[in-house]
């Protein structure tokens, strides 16, 4: 955890709520790169909001933007996530959407081995020798143990819906 006593800071990105059988966050940042995808459902808008104490309205203004007709967090100028720095990892851990605690159990992942094989060179967390099946029941389970399940196709991230 980050504290002002120590002077190395990993940073905490995407680290999970805990570990899984094939999954130890590594803390590297990747995940906290590139483009879109970081979903903010009316769940996790409640979260981060009271955690910035802003509304709604500032939050999106400040921070946010719509892709396909959700409400995502904005990229940075240095192709990273808005809250994430360098050297500190994501400024707003506690409170990040679900779909950062949930990487790297996301539906593409989790159904498809081809996009769990991509996944492996992207995310050095993930276990290199698990079966596919394996990695599926583990992040099927992990995704219910933390309730980071969701369901609505229209607000919430399609990442973190297994529904078919
Ligand atoms: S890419 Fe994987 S190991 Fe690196 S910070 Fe993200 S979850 Fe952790
Ligand atoms: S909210 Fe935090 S964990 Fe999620 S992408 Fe941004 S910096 Fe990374």
């Amino acid at each position: 955890m980050t504290s002002t006593n120590m002077p190395v800071q990993a940073p905490e990105i995407a680290a999970p709520v805990d570990d899984s059988p094939v999954f130890s966050c590594k803390m590297c940042g990747q995940c906290c790169r590139g483009e879109g995808g970081i979903v903010v459902s009316p769940k996790d808008l409640l979260r981060i909001t009271s955690a910035l104490h802003l509304t709604a309205e500032e939050f999106a203004a400040r921070y946010g933007e719509t892709r396909g007709g959700k409400l995502q967090i904005r990229t940075g100028d240095d192709g990273f996530c808005i809250f994430f720095e360098q050297g500190k990892g994501c400024t707003v851990h506690a409170a990040k959407p679900d779909v950062c605690r949930a990487w790297p159990f996301f539906r593409g992942n989790i159904v498809d081995a081809d996009s769990l094989d991509m996944a492996r060179d992207f995310c050095p967390g993930i276990d290199k020798n698990c079966t596919h099946a394996e990695f599926a029941s583990a992040g099927r389970a992990y995704l219910a143990k933390h309730g980071l399940l969701a369901h609505n196709r229209d607000e919430e991230g399609r990442a973190v819906i297994l529904d078919d």
